[in-house]
């Protein structure tokens, strides 16, 4: 039977997915951490249990023995299993995709020039494509980008105040975890058809964290922007910060690039506040000030960044909850929404408590939802379009 495999190529982590491929059914999901180190391999088969094994460290060094190791469990868990498409979350597309391509070599070195726009991500998403092409040659390869769902941005909210030039040569809003808002977008058109075909906020708080305003499901601004590094503070990413910070960092305390990356997007967002931990759930147990602080900045932006989209959106008609923090993090969930009952929403704090779909209160006119997100099951659904479009315009050409 043919499958497609979808990558999500990380910095020391591929999260992995194998799909069939006419009914998008999903055979298995997992990930490898910790390459390089001390690899982790844990595994949910469908209708099995979930499979955790140490991997040997001095063999899993790098992506493409990760993969290696993906494959002899795909192999092992289901032989014959033949993967015809490989689809790729792939974090940077630029200005011109605005939906998934097949990979050649030309549109390889297209996405490379990307990498410094997005430095966490891009050169492990790519590491992963190559890791994959030399893993199954006959299989198609596509890119699925977190930027496309974004790409039909207002002018206002596609532009940063700087000379026209800059924006014509690329530097723009994109907007990312497009692919996560993708998924929520259809998933909530099934729920609630008429919540979806109005004014929608959906909140990915997860390591990366971000939010994106929807109007009758097109995306019409996000938090993030020109990188991964703006909005809401993060596990290591700072959030939105006044360029002058830059400027000090560089001329006063005489920092280099590489330097600044390394502080903006690693060491600062909740671990920075903290001084403790990038993980939410560890903030939230810690009990020290600082903690609590990084958790009350977390919180605040939030709020912020939801008041200015409401102003976006001219109202709000659905708020959705996704990613580890906002599926799982009823706390967070519930200082979010408080005070928010001039907008006309209010929580039910028993749905809360128990992460139910709607944890809105019935006399809320904002309705309220936890929709897990699915990126995976959307780059396989576009990797298996993609791939069928491609072979029908190769028989037409
Ligand atoms: P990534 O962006 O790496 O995919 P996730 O979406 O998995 O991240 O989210 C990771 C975050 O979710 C971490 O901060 C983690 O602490 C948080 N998280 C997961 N489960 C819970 C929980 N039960 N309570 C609070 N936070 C949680």
């Amino acid at each position: 039977m043919t499958h497609i495999l979808t990558l999500n190529a990380g910095s020391s982590s591929i999260k992995f997915a194998l799909f069939e491929a006419e009914s998008l059914n999903e055979r298995v999901r997992g990930q490898i951490e910790g390459i390089g180190t001390t690899p982790r391999l844990s595994a949910k088969v469908a209708d099995a249990d979930k499979t955790e094994k140490e991997l040997d460290g001095s063999e899993i060094d790098n992506h493409a023995s990760a993969l290696a190791a993906i494959l002899t469990l795909i192999n092992e868990s289901f032989s014959g299993a033949q993967v015809a498409a490989v689809g790729h979350r792939i974090v940077h597309g630029g200005p011109d995709y605005a939906s998934p391509i097949v990979i050649d070599d030309e549109s390889f070195a297209g996405l490379e020039k990307f990498i410094p726009l997005a430095p966490l991500h891009q050169p492990h998403n790519l590491s992963g494509v190559r890791a994959a092409q030399a893993a199954f040659p006959e299989a198609v390869q596509i890119a699925c980008f977190d930027t496309s769902f974004h790409r039909q941005h207002p002018w206002v909210n596609d532009t940063y105040a700087l000379p026209l030039a800059l924006y014509e040569e690329g530097v723009r809003r994109y907007g990312f975890h497009g692919l996560s808002y993708e998924y929520v977008t259809r998933a909530l058109k099934e729920l609630a058809p008429m919540h979806a075909a109005g004014r929608v906020v959906v909140s990915h708080l997860g390591n990366g964290a971000s939010m994106c305003a929807i109007q009758g499901g097109q995306s019409v601004g996000s938090t993030m922007g020109f990188t991964a590094l703006d909005g809401l503070p993060m596990g290591t990413r700072c959030g939105q910060l006044d360029p002058g910070v830059v400027l000090y960092l560089m001329a006063a305390k005489g920092l280099s690039a590489t330097e600044i990356e390394n502080l903006l997007y690693k060491q600062s967002g909740l671990k920075g506040l903290s001084g403790l931990s990038n993980d939410m759930r560890v903030l939230e147990e810690a009990g020290t000030i600082e903690a609590q602080r990084a958790i009350d900045y977390f919180v605040f932006r939030i709020r912020r960044e939801l008041g200015a989209m409401v102003a976006i959106l001219s109202g709000l008609d659905a708020l959705v909850f996704c990613g580890g923090i906002g599926e799982n993090a009823w706390g967070i969930r519930e200082r979010v929404c408080r005070d928010f009952g001039w907008l006309g929403l209010e929580l039910e704090g028993s749905r809360n408590r128990a992460a139910e779909t709607v944890i809105s209160s019935e006399r809320s006119r904002v309705r309220v939802f936890i929709i897990p997100t699915n990126e995976e099951l959307m780059i396989a659904s576009h990797a298996a379009e993609t791939a069928k479009a491609a072979v029908r315009s190769a028989a037409a050409a």
